[in-house]
């Protein structure tokens, strides 16, 4: 799969995606990352690519005709118009989901905004999908993509150790995952739960079912009504709200 990043600044994303397994997946070529720096399309001598809000207000406004033609640089190049999500505020927001389903797609564009944003105008030309990733605002829009890139890259396979890491992960299947512990086996006077160290296989799938129910039901109550649960599930939770 192959992200391509419009942005100001390609080695704030170069460099945060090039760590750990992002990095071992562009090594061994699973990934591609390519930064494409919408300055180097500025018709301006002193390379501006922004400009002052029509019918004034505060900040400056990234103009359309350098993302755009930074835009088609990729689409010449590879015969093809993959979907371009434009990171901002106002879009929907990111979930995994939707994660799931780019990560289907063989190559996507990123479209980071600065300042107060990108002109309407390019929004309405290119922009597939307008993705925000909460609801506060960031300075640009190159920490969303990465953040966006990472959770969408490690599902590709290959990218991560075991596929069956992500499989089993919060969000999956609407339920958020169960506590994780690993050695010393006590910490400050605190024993990992007993059932992990005892080996039954069955009895441990169990307690991690359940301590995943019991999460999602306090912290998330909302995520357990997409959950895909089983009858055993539903009595479980029955049981615990009686008791
Ligand atoms: N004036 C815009 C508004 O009020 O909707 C906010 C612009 S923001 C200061 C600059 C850029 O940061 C945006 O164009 C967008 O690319 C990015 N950005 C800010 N908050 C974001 C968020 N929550 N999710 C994704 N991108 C965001």
């Amino acid at each position: 799969m192959k992200f391509y990043i419009l942005t100001l600044f390609p080695e704030m994303i170069q460099s945060t995606l090039s760590y750990s397994i992002l990095g071992k997946a562009q090594e061994k070529n699973i990934i591609q990352i390519e930064c494409i720096n919408i300055r180097d399309f500025s018709k301006n001598k002193h390379g501006q690519v922004d400009d002052y809000p029509y019918g004034g207000g505060p900040g400056m406004v990234m103009q359309a005709p350098p993302i755009f033609d930074a835009y088609n640089s990729i689409v010449s190049n590879i015969q093809k118009k993959p979907r371009v999500l434009y990171m901002s505020p106002q879009g929907k927001t990111f979930n995994q989901e939707m994660a799931f389903s780019f990560s289907k797609e063989k190559e996507l564009i990123f479209l980071c905004g600065h300042y107060e944003g990108v002109d309407e105008r390019i929004i309405d030309t290119i922009v597939t999908d307008e993705v925000s990733i909460g609801d506060f605002v960031l300075t640009g829009g190159e920490l969303a993509a990465i953040c966006i890139i990472d959770s969408i890259a490690r599902l590709i396979p290959g990218v991560l150790g075991k596929e069956a890491s992500f499989q089993q992960e919060s969000f999956t299947d609407s339920l958020l995952e169960y506590p994780q512990y690993t050695r010393p086996s006590i910490f400050l006077d605190q024993p990992v739960p007993e059932i992990l160290l005892s080996g039954h296989h069955e009895k441990i799938e169990n307690w991690r079912r359940q301590q995943s129910l019991l999460r999602t039901m306090k912290r998330r109550p909302d995520l357990l009504e997409k959950a895909n649960l089983s009858k055993q599930d539903w009595d479980w939770i029955k049981s615990i709200k009686e008791s």
